[in-house]
């Protein structure tokens, strides 16, 4: 078909319940663009970003991915919905709010759009 919209500035409309969103593929540590890198108090930069971060072990520490992505987890990042695989998406869906996806759910909920500025 000619004329499919492309996606511009990471712009992708959910299927259902319609709504716009921005989304980025996250593959490693500091990826994400809004991902400013934490800072300790003596200035020292973590590699851990604000949007995803380190995945933190506690009690009940995954030894590997319970995805079987068949990364490392010290590859892994997290956000406020969980545990996230290098290659899955993380989507905005509020002001300094993210959901991550897996590509294929990305792929079923998510289509790109064109969006006129
Ligand atoms: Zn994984």
């Amino acid at each position: 078909m000619a004329n499919e919209p492309v996606a511009t500035k990471n712009t992708f409309k959910r299927k259902f319940p319609l709504i716009v969103v921005e989304a980025y593929p996250w593959r490693k540590h500091g990826d994400h663009p809004k991902d400013k890198p934490v800072k300790l108090h003596d200035g020292t930069l973590t590699g851990e970003g604000l949007v995803v971060g380190f995945y933190k072990p506690k009690h009940n520490a995954y030894k590997s991915c319970p995805h079987a992505c068949g990364k490392d987890m010290k590859d892994h990042g997290s956000v406020a919905t969980g545990l996230v695989c290098p290659g899955d998406w993380i989507v905005t869906v509020g002001e300094d709010k993210y959901e991550h996806e897996k590509p294929t759910a990305f792929s079923d909920k998510y289509e790109a759009v064109t969006v006129e500025k």
